[in-house]
């Protein structure tokens, strides 16, 4: 077998999303962590006031700037997330086997072990007797014996210690609230306000949630891309409609793995990998991928595997939950996923395999990208350069998932902070002057050259406007041959 070490070491195809929270609210892990290899980072609003929230964002900003990497924001909204309410302790023993009861009739009164409030006044119409919930993502499980008016009449099945504002899941799904909810609305309007890279919206059911969402974020004064979390049975149903009103889609396998079980989510994770690239949107994998991380300094075998695998299987980026937001070793766990994401890339090629080279295409831009990949199949080359305003030309250069690194140069900060997603594409900045062509591409490869990203003797495709500037003016292709020293 062979090895194909050629390939430079440190420039890594496969994004890496942190999510920050208490561990990285030192200046110094947070630098650790942006150092290391983050590519974007992650404000989850179900989490921590808004107010800390705005302190991350700046700082993560201002360390990203101190390091010269662009590294984009993506804010994950809450959504109708349905959580039980407090327990006077803060947490009680379920015993197996014991009746408890979900109230959504008094929700205000704290929660013992016979009882605790649920503010989703819905709940009791969406269960019915025979139907299991999960709470604490799984961990803890209770049959529905009867709904008797707003009150929830359950068993017990997994028992255990449960703690105050835990979620509920219904195994099978169909809990009818998804999409946005009210609470959200002051959060969109942040988003706007912080310039976010990424929202994402928890729960969808389908695409009128996405299309709202947008909306909303539209009239909060935001243009940040809309990220869906496929986290329900509902957007497994709906996802190619859901992928037509998304710019990206998460693979939200914390809460998809408990409404769906266990079983079904490798098959599903392939598959909707599989239909985002097929719709040309950016496709991330998430949770629990180094878990252990959380305590550990070194990830499990298994978690390795896991990784690799989200790496083989397409997905732009790899996400960090509580790894990073919450655990003991934040930059640890980017190191290492940096190391197993080179690793799996060494390994596997997927050259082609997601080539949408038979398409029709709509677009003159998407024309020339696919040109330029087909060139890049078949005479060797070193690299893709994009001369790119909105990142549209980037995005679809990198949906063919070659192995040739694409630098995509673009004077806008906002759509190089969007692309730092994007499988294989590295932002760079750079405004192109005057309007005559070759002294353009003179100047990139002398840039690129600088920083050491090409070198002499390299073969390179550019594409580019012939009026440059405009916003999806590429309809230009060179391959350019670098010459000697
Ligand atoms: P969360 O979403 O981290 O916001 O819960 C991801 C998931 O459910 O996997
Ligand atoms: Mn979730």
């Amino acid at each position: 077998m062979q090895i194909d070490t050629s390939r430079p070491m440190k420039i890594r195809r496969t994004k890496i999303i942190a999510t920050l929270g208490p561990a990285t609210d030192t200046r110094e892990e947070l630098y650790g962590v942006i150092k290391a290899g983050a590519d974007v980072v992650r404000l989850n609003m179900s989490h921590g006031p808004a107010a800390k929230q705005i302190e991350r964002a700046r700082m993560a900003r201002e360390v990203a700037a101190e390091l010269e990497r662009e590294v984009a924001l993506l804010f994950d909204l809450q959504g109708p997330k349905i959580r039980i309410e407090h327990f006077a302790g803060g947490s009680t023993m379920l015993e197996t086997g014991h009746q408890f009861i979900l109230d959504a009739e008094d929700f205000t009164t704290p929660g013992d072990n016979h009882r605790v409030g649920v503010s989703y006044a819905g709940l009791p119409d969406d269960v019915k007797a025979g139907n299991l919930l999960l709470l604490d993502d799984g961990l803890i499980s209770m049959r529905v014996i009867a709904v008797k008016g707003r009150k929830i009449v359950c068993e017990v099945e997994n028992g255990g210690k449960l703690a105050s504002r835990k979620g509920i899941n219904l195994q099978g799904g169909g809990l009818s609230i998804s999409g946005i909810v009210e609470h959200d609305l002051p959060h969109i309007q942040l988003a706007a306000d912080l310039e976010a890279d990424y929202l994402a919206v928890s729960f969808p059911a389908n695409a009128g949630d996405m299309v709202r969402a947008r909306e909303l974020l539209h009239k909060a004064g935001g243009r940040a891309a809309l990220m869906a979390k496929i986290e329900r049975i509902e957007a497994i149903e709906n996802l190619e409609e859901i992928c037509d009103a998304s710019d990206a889609i998460l693979v939200a396998r914390g809460d998809l793995g408990v409404e769906i079980g266990d079983a079904e989510l490798p098959g599903l994770q392939k598959r909707i990998i599989h239909t985002a690239l097929k719709h040309n949107r950016i496709v991330v994998t998430a949770t629990q991928m180094m878990q252990s991380m959380i305590e550990n300094p070194i990830p499990t075998r298994a978690e390795v595997l896991d990784v690799a695998n989200a790496v083989m299987d397409g997905s732009d980026g790899v996400m960090l939950s509580a790894e990073t937001a919450m655990g003991k070793h934040p930059t640890k766990v980017i190191e290492a996923m940096h190391r197993i994401c080179l690793g799996a890339e060494r390994h596997f090629d997927r050259e082609g395999v997601s080539a949408p080279l038979t398409v029709h295409f709509q677009k003159i831009d998407q024309a020339i990208a696919m040109a330029a990949m087909y060139m890049a199949q078949n005479v060797s080359v070193q690299a893709i350069v994009a001369l790119t305003e909105s990142g549209s030309t980037a995005q679809w250069l990198s949906r063919v998932q070659s192995s040739v690194p694409i630098f995509a140069l673009s004077p806008n900060v906002a759509s190089r902070r969007r692309m730092a997603m994007y499988r294989d594409v590295y932002p760079v900045a750079h405004q192109p002057q005057g309007d005559d062509l070759n002294l353009i591409v003179e100047e990139l490869l002398k840039l690129l050259k600088q920083k050491s990203l090409i070198k002499a003797g390299d073969r390179v495709i550019v594409t580019m406007g012939d009026k440059t500037g405009n916003q999806g003016g590429t309809n230009a292709l060179r391959l350019v041959e670098l010459g000697p020293e």
